[in-house]
């Protein structure tokens, strides 16, 4: 009996070996960029341009063999999933409206995720802050009619109503709600999600993965500026931007909302190498293509910083903005981090939080951090 066990044990791992040698990437077409698969337990995310299918994958990482690119990744990683807190958040109190409509899957899914970020997030608000959470489909545009705080924003993603209205760009997941603001006389925060009534957990991007965190993490932010919003902006665009940068505003929220929602280092290393491989080569805004030198990240962070100075500007700043947010969570720590979102409420602009909150200027940050995102852009498609 025993020879005969140990045969049987001698066999499967000679199976399970030669399934790991022939793991090799998808061959098929992928249906979208940043559809995944998994073959042979390894997650690849494709990469789709003019009819071609590029299908990538990290493998298994041995921390005592990383470089310094990924020595920086993973103290970033660690040092946003070290705010998970084990203990029951104290001050947030969540509400979810959440439509029957919302895909069952991607529902569990999204509860899960909303209550992982609380942990981390609680710390930034005071005792009893409610927190307003949406789940809603393109069949629930009565119930966004009626809830002010969701239909004045309705311009925002009122393509994706359309769009899933006729089942077109089902595998994306939108923002729906992101903000600390007041409506019916209460101050409250508000975040959730827009996605297809027809789609689930296996048609929708690997870059969605991320959306649920980082609305949510708008009003983290938010909350620290709220009374400047009360305010209001006469100088437009350029004036909001001038105190929330872009990198700042969307990268930032990038980078926490990609390393709580990402379980593994391995899908971390992943969705940025899928992120910049997206965003580089044929196609890409042209300063992407110029980052092969130091001086050339600088410019391109300085074109950056305004919206008005490049019409293209746009997904952008989640690019290379969460990039240079890795770079300093790693380098000054996450509650160095934490001063610039405080900061946000003394009503100085971003160039003066930095200072003050970090004691560096804007040049020193994009020069210090410029090798941390050469680094991310030498990478092969
Ligand atoms: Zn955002």
């Amino acid at each position: 009996m025993k020879k005969i066990a140990l045969g049987v044990a001698v066999a499967l791992s000679l199976i399970f070996k030669v399934n790991e040698a022939s793991a090799v990437a998808p061959t098929s077409q992928c249906r979208y960029t940043s559809d995944t698969k998994v073959v042979s337990g390894i997650k690849y995310v494709c990469l789709y341009y003019k009819g071609k299918s590029t299908w990538i994958s990290v493998p298994k990482i041995k921390l005592s063999k990383i470089n310094q690119y990924e020595k920086t990744k993973l103290k970033a990683y660690n040092e946003i999933r070290k705010q998970i807190s084990n203990t029951e958040p104290k001050n947030i109190k969540l509400k979810f409206f959440i439509s029957d409509n919302f895909p069952k899957d991607l529902r569990a899914k999204y509860i899960a995720q909303i209550n992982l970020a609380t942990r981390a997030y609680d710390q930034f608000f005071a005792p009893e802050t409610p927190m307003n959470v949406y789940f809603q489909t393109e069949k629930d545009e009565a119930f966004i009619d009626a809830t002010p705080i969701l239909f004045r924003q309705k311009q925002d993603f009122a393509d994706f109503l359309n769009y899933f209205g006729q089942n077109n760009r089902t595998h994306q997941v939108v923002g729906l709600a992101a903000t600390f603001s007041e409506y019916t006389g209460k101050t409250e925060g508000h975040t959730g999600v827009l996605a297809s009534s027809r789609t689930n957990g296996k048609n929708v991007t690997f870059y969605s993965e991320q959306v649920v965190p980082h609305e949510y993490f708008h009003v983290v932010q938010d909350y620290f500026k709220y009374k400047r919003d009360q305010v209001g902006y006469p100088g437009g665009r350029d004036e909001y931007e001038t105190n929330y940068r872009p990198i700042f505003r969307e990268g930032s929220a990038n980078t926490i909302s990609t390393a709580l929602a990402m379980d593994s280092f391995e899908s971390y290393l992943l969705f940025y190498r899928a992120l910049v491989s997206e965003n580089k080569g044929e196609g890409a805004w042209p300063p992407f293509n110029t980052l092969t030198n130091k001086s050339n990240v600088v410019s391109t962070l300085k074109l950056m910083e305004l919206t008005s100075n490049d019409s293209a500007i746009g997904f952008t700043q989640f690019v290379l903005g969460s990039l240079v947010f890795e770079w300093l969570i790693a380098q000054y720590g996450f509650d160095a981090y934490k001063k610039l979102i405080y900061n946000q409420s003394l009503n100085i602009n971003f160039e003066d939080n930095l200072k003050l909150s970090l004691g560096i200027d804007s040049n020193q940050l994009y020069n210090l951090s410029a090798n941390h995102v050469l680094q991310a852009f030498k990478i092969k498609k």
